[in-house]
């Protein structure tokens, strides 16, 4: 589905990329672990051309996305991205937040819209709060919010980069529940999460990053159980 091909990127002089080749299948959730620092940021924002990549290629669907002239809107409607911190509209309600993109892209109606809405509201357990603002819910809400208006946009993959990072420790529970769902459901996903036991868990494949490199990538046993870099090792043993 994703494929990237000796993936460069610099900042100025700093080169934060130093080529990275993946392939990313339908269906495979991806986790990516490493230190600050290290370039995971980077290298999920690149995949959906949030970052311009240096050099390097990343093709989707059979579409090479870095080639210069392609409709970036287009591509990144079939990316779906949440962030550390919520980044919901907050002048907008739940359902406003919800609905605006697939109202202004998609074209749907309004109660088109909000009926999508509504389901996506039910999934991650917020129907309650289709009248309230971003100010008025918790952390782990905004975060479920967030989910929910990603998916009324019907992504084929989910880029999340440290989803949990910013909620208090009692809300993590709540959202790793509600992509744990969304990973039953069979969506591709791209998790940069310190959220070893997500990790373990839920993810099929585990890239280890530090310094600009996919230093190593396996299964979660291969990683967490059997490690066979240092820098892993290391890794490993300050988080766990
Ligand atoms: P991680 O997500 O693993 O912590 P990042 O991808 O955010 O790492 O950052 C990798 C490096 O790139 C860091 O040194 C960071 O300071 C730098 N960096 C990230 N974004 C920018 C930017 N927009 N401009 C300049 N430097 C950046
Ligand atoms: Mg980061």
């Amino acid at each position: 589905m994703i494929y990237v091909e000796n993936l460069h990127k610099y900042f100025g002089d700093l080169q934060v990329l130093k080529g990275i080749d993946q392939h990313i299948a339908r269906g495979e959730k991806l986790a990516v672990i490493g230190p600050s620092g290290s370039g995971k940021s980077t290298f999920l924002r690149c995949l959906n051309m949030l970052e311009i990549p240096t050099k390097g290629k990343i093709t989707v669907d059979g579409e090479e996305i870095t080639q210069h002239g392609i409709d970036l809107n287009r591509i990144r409607q079939k990316m779906g991205m949440v962030f550390q911190q919520f980044n919901l509209f907050p002048h907008k309600t739940v359902m406003g937040n919800i609905t605006m993109a697939p109202m202004t892209l998609k074209k749907l109606s309004k109660a088109e819209a909000e009926k999508k809405a509504e389901e996506l509201l039910k999934r991650v357990g917020l129907l309650e709060k289709a009248d309230a603002y971003p100010a008025q819910l918790s952390g782990g809400q905004k975060q479920r919010i967030a989910i929910a208006r990603a998916l009324a946009m019907e992504p084929e993959i989910m880029l999340f980069d440290e989803p949990t990072s910013a909620l208090d420790p009692e809300m993590v529970g709540e959202v790793l529940e509600v992509m744990t769902d969304l990973a039953k459901a069979g969506m591709t996903m791209v998790v940069v999460t310190h959220e070893m036991g997500f990790a373990r868990e839920v993810a099929n494949r585990v890239l280890f990053m530090d310094g600009g490199h996919i230093v190593e990538e396996g299964t979660p046993e291969e990683i967490f159980e059997h490690p066979q870099n240092e820098r892993t090792r290391e890794f490993l043993r300050k988080v766990l």
